[in-house]
């Protein structure tokens, strides 16, 4: 496995593999890996003849107050785990090479980006189209892996990639979930031990809400509301959004017609946390 920390050498290494007509897998990351990115990088090595894992904590993508200084590292265990996953290689730039001075130029999407997470969380997706694109530019993958852990960002890339004909294809890759329900994310390690049983809260609401959506509950507010309550016995915890969206034009539903995307966020403690899960009605399953 190669770690390579400029464009030169991840350039080199990718046309020499292209000129071998090899497919190319390119699965994005922010690093402090886990299971779920352990899935995408599996999954990548199952479809292409080489997989690249980028490791970039994108300050673009982080608001002024948000955790951009103090997010987890472990350049050590994310090689171990890139390798044993079967990564063939690394692309891990500093910021500076990312972003030369003077860097003028930002990729946005806009209708997908006003709400949900967008909404309080403004230039985040800027952030994350502008660093994506110039990933997709760098590797010239055949394919990109993506969690539908972040469903947004999904959208939002799927959205990109048609209107600039990008010729990367993406393939969105299904949550991993610790085996009490809660999504894996590397943001877990700043929960203390009561937020991190408080936690629970978020699948288990998701969970109540499929079932309600399974049994016949077919009105958004009915079952945002059921997703409110059960937040509401963790004390601990405060929802910053639940909302009911079509999956793809992000827009909200008044009624669960057809499959939809019910998506969270909610601060446990100071540590704001995603989750979402797709409803289906029961003639759907
Ligand atoms: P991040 O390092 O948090 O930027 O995530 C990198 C990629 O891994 C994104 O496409 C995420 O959606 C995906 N990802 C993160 N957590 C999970 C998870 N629990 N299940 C599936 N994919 C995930």
């Amino acid at each position: 496995m190669h770690i390579a920390d400029t464009i030169e050498n991840v350039r080199s290494l990718i046309s020499s593999w292209k000129k071998e007509g090899l497919r190319i897998g390119l699965t994005p990351t922010m690093g402090y890996l886990h299971e779920g990115h352990q899935r995408l990088i599996e999954q990548a090595a199952k479809e292409n003849d080489r997989v690249v894992v980028s490791i970039f904590v994108n300050p673009k993508q982080f608001g002024p107050n948000e955790d951009l200084d103090r997010y987890p590292r472990d350049a050590e265990r994310d090689a171990a785990l890139c390798r044993s996953a079967g990564a063939h290689l690394i692309f891990r730039p500093a910021p500076s090479v990312m972003y030369p001075e003077p860097f003028q130029t930002t990729v946005s999407v806009s209708n997908l980006t006003e709400g949900l997470c967008g909404r309080s969380r403004p230039g985040h997706f800027d952030g994350v189209c502008t660093v994506v694109a110039k990933l997709f530019n760098i590797c010239q993958a055949d394919r990109a892996y993506f969690g539908q852990k972040d469903a947004q960002q999904l959208a939002v890339i799927r959205q990109m990639v048609r209107d600039l004909n990008i010729p990367t294809h993406i393939v969105a890759c299904p949550i991993v979930r610790e085996q009490d329900g809660l999504a894996k994310s590397s943001r877990n390690a700043y929960l203390n031990q009561d937020e991190r049983g408080e936690a629970l809260a978020l699948s288990r609401a998701l969970l109540l809400a499929e079932q309600a959506v399974a049994e016949g509950e077919h009105s958004s507010e009915a079952v945002i509301a059921l997703v409110a309550n059960e937040l509401r016995t963790s004390p601990l915890i405060t929802p910053d959004y639940i909302e009911i969206v079509d999956p793809e034009s992000l827009r909200p539903l008044q009624t669960i017609t057809a499959p939809a995307l019910l998506a969270l966020a909610a601060f446990v403690g100071k540590t704001r946390l995603i989750d979402n899960v797709i409803l289906k009605r029961s003639e759907e399953r």
